[in-house]
């Protein structure tokens, strides 16, 4: 197995990607991807949005990674998307407590401990500052909230931050996207953009930064009538890891077919079942190694308050399960917290198939009682009076209700607010609609389908290190090289092979420079599964032009006729 750094060392060399500004010393948490991680990651963010959003025929928006303050104080994030942060009173380090916890101790999970049980462990354990060893027990630990803020506008301005999930960027349009949708349910929104968390300690290289990107689909459901087309992955195998496993000292995950992980209710939703089918599908596709894949749910302590159900899909890498992906059943918690905060409307309209004969209770207050009785307030009173009426009707048989207008209570009598039960014809109800989120973070799987392609073997007496990437996510397709760069009839022949190559499509890198081994070395490391060679035997017999194919995981090389190579290769690529 590839040893981290290793891997990270390979990234920087052959341009995968590097820690940014290093010109300036660096930031922690913030890195650049070079040309080939950046094709790397272009690869498979196509290759999510062929199957999240196209195959899917969801709708894909782009919007802004800067919001204002409201919406975050909505979503909860302004209160309590934190981490717990214990600092150095010797050198001043900063910690993520929980991280130090699970690094030292084997207690997992401490994220969902008590800021005060964190404390004692520390203090219990005598852990120490990781970069000066000078004890933490008896420091304080802290929230921290993970949002960067920014002040919108001149002046003071007015404050608003940087997204710390994309999804926000969806919930907060849905009045305008159920429009599109055309007030429709099952739809799905998808968005692919870059996240921001002040993370306390940025650590692996890519895998926990400051800015990332994430690739999110959040799905619109009826949660009565909506059901998810099962069918289509009750038969993908997938390793899970269920909570009662992972609680269990001898538990384990184990593989299972997605249909009976259902049926047997160890996925607790119909929807969570299925995005996990589907994921567990593509990413065998872009290379994840399934031998180092698992799907763990959350324990119930890690559940967010909201969410019914969760799991993450994890790889490990570096020996360490890290997560890269999250399944959440998010309920209606988004929308309806978006409704209460900005008065709009965050519900679909759901028509019956027949109109529908209901009982309504009513309220007819007195006004003339009502009015001089409560001032001010006697509009407010007759409202709450009615919202009284359809909630809790039976409250009526009593004397006298209570109502709370702006957090005072006012007591009425029964008979002033002329309560009644009539009946009423339906067409629909509105109702919010819950979603379903798999949240996929780019960057994570970046490093993953690198670090698990990272080989090792022996070619012609001499180790060599190679990517065994999956061509779909390989940076280039096929590079070519003429033998030697002082023979105008190779060098116009590669030309020609390159163009031959490009008009079929695939990028092409041309590379005449340096010896045709360290070329292959050169390839091999950046993952590209075709080289073709052009040299003098080609050329120089009797027949029509040939090149040589070397294919990268074998390095297996075959003559190919140059009319054919372009045909041949395409064909390689995308069997
Ligand atoms: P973690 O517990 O590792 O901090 P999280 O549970 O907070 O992650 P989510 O909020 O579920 O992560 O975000 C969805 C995805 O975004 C994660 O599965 C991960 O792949 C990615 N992600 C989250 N934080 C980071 C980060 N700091 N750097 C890179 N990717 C991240």
């Amino acid at each position: 197995m590839a040893e981290q750094e290793d891997v990270i060392e390979l990234a920087k060399r052959r341009g995968f990607f590097f820690g940014a500004n290093g010109a300036y010393g660096g930031v922690a948490g913030f890195y650049t991807y070079g040309p080939n991680g950046a094709a790397v990651k272009d690869n498979l963010e196509s290759a999510w949005r062929d199957r999240f959003t196209v195959r899917q025929g969801n709708m894909e928006i782009e919007a802004p990674t800067i919001m204002p303050e409201a919406v975050f104080e909505a979503s909860g994030h302004l209160d309590g998307f934190d981490d717990m942060l214990v600092e150095c009173p010797e050198c001043g380090a900063s910690h993520r407590a929980d991280h130090l916890i699970e690094d030292n101790t084997g207690i997992e999970e401490a994220e969902s401990l008590p800021i005060s049980e964190v404390e004692m462990i520390i203090r219990d354990h005598d852990l120490r500052c990781p970069s000066c060893d000078a004890p933490l027990g008896g420091e304080p630990v802290e929230d921290f909230n993970l949002m960067f803020e920014t002040s919108i506008g001149p002046g003071s301005g007015q404050p608003g931050y940087m997204r710390p999930e994309t999804a926000q960027g969806i919930f907060v349009e849905f009045p305008r996207l159920k429009e599109y949708a055309r007030n429709r349910l099952p739809f799905g929104v998808t968005q692919i953009g870059p996240a921001y968390r002040n993370e306390i300690s940025p650590r692996k290289g890519i895998i926990r930064v400051r800015e990332f990107t994430q690739a999110e689909l959040e799905t619109f459901i009826d949660p009565e009538e909506d059901e998810p087309p099962l069918h289509e992955v009750e038969d993908v195998e997938v390793t899970l890891y269920p909570a009662d496993e992972q609680e269990d000292e001898d538990g384990e995950a184990y593989t299972t077919t997605v249909g009976d992980a259902v049926d047997e209710g160890v996925i607790g939703s119909d929807w969570v079942g299925y995005y996990l089918g589907v994921a567990q599908e593509w990413y065998e596709r872009v290379g994840v190694d399934m031998d180092r894949f698992r799907f763990r749910q959350h324990l119930p302590g890690e559940l967010a308050h909201y969410a019914a159900d969760c799991w993450d899909a994890e790889s490990e890498v570096g020996g360490d399960w890290i997560e890269i992906t999250g399944f959440a059943y998010r309920s209606d918690y988004d929308l309806t917290k978006h409704a209460e905060h900005s008065g709009e409307s965050f519900t679909v309209f759901k028509q019956y198939d027949e109109p529908k004969t209901v009982e309504r209770a009513t309220v007819d207050p007195d006004m003339a009682t009502l009015g001089p009785e409560f001032g001010g307030d006697a509009g407010a009173v007759a409202e709450a009076l009615q919202t009284l009426a359809e909630r809790e009707p039976d409250a009526f048989d009593a004397a006298e209700v209570e109502v709370e207008v702006d957090g005072e209570t006012h007591t009425v009598d029964s008979d002033v607010a002329n309560f009644s039960v009539e009946e009423v014809t339906e067409n629909g109800e509105h109702i919010t609609p819950h979603v379903v989120e798999p949240s996929f973070g780019i960057d994570r799987i970046v490093y993953t389908v690198i670090e698990h392609a990272y080989r090792s073997d022996e070619v012609d007496g001499e180790e060599r290190t190679y990517l065994a990437l999956d061509p779909e996510m390989a940076a280039t397709d096929a590079a070519v090289f003429p033998l030697v760069s002082n023979d105008e009839r190779l060098l116009d022949l590669s030309d020609e092979v390159t163009g031959d190559l490009r008009a079929a499509g695939l990028s092409v890198e041309y590379d005449d420079s340096g010896s045709i081994g360290r070329r292959y070395r050169r390839q091999d490391e950046v993952g590209t599964p075709f080289c073709v060679t052009v040299d003098r035997d080609g050329i120089e017999g009797d027949g029509p032009d040939t090149v040589t194919v070397r294919e990268r995981d074998s390095a297996r090389q075959v003559r190919v006729p140059v009319s054919e190579v372009a045909d041949e290769i395409a064909t390689l690529l995308d069997p």
